[in-house]
């Protein structure tokens, strides 16, 4: 298993730890972001951190054989495939649809009383693990365990299931009306939204 240290290393080095001013998925400010996107696109890492994931997942899953990963797209997509390829299980996805609902689209589905793991690459507040695990409920999933590459809550996310992180971090977030970053006047950034323009 990669100590938590190591996966920290592995967002530094490929330099998806990014410093600023930031606005969350979850609508939180923090000065800090991690970029998963950048790690995971080395097929390498994501393989590796896949691995260890799946070993975590079948530990929180004690006797239950995993049959199907979850997870939300799109940050999801990739860890949670490379999962599923190291358990030897399914992998599924979740979208929005127009009214902003967690839905599984494309044919995708789970199946009664399949035993499931939900994974994403980063949670702050778990909100949408938590979504994808309502969705996986209302399938007649039996929903095991959650797992995420970085979990940025301290381990306070409530998923509704048992869950666990490769890093777990105390990052300060903020409710924009108290973010301090705000009120010195810094621009904030909705990380990943911007194209890098080429030169
Ligand atoms: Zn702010």
């Amino acid at each position: 298993m990669i100590p938590a240290n190591e996966v920290l290393q592995l967002f530094e080095q490929t330099g998806a730890y990014l410093r600023g001013h930031f606005r969350l998925t979850s609508g939180l400010h923090s000065p800090e972001y991690m970029q998963c996107a950048l790690v995971l696109q080395y097929p390498e890492y994501a393989e590796r951190l896949g691995r260890d994931l799946a070993r975590a997942l079948r530990n929180l899953a004690g006797e239950s054989a995993i049959n199907v990963v979850a997870s939300p797209a799109i940050g999801g997509l990739i860890i949670g495939h490379e999962v599923a390829r190291a358990l030897g299980a399914r992998h599924i996805f979740t979208e929005r649809d127009a009214s902003g609902r967690m839905i599984l689209r494309r044919g995708l589905s789970a199946a009664s009383g399949e035993h499931a793991v939900v994974v994403e690459d980063v949670i702050t507040t778990g909100g949408s693990s938590r979504e994808v695990v309502q969705v996986l409920r209302e399938s007649g999933a039996n929903v095991v365990a959650a797992a995420s590459i970085v979990d940025r809550s301290g381990g306070r996310a409530n998923l509704e299931a048992p869950h666990t992180a490769l890093a777990t971090l105390g990052f300060t977030s903020y409710p924009p009306d108290e973010c301090p970053l705000c009120r010195q006047g810094l621009p904030v950034e909705k990380p990943g939204s911007r194209p890098v323009l080429s030169r």
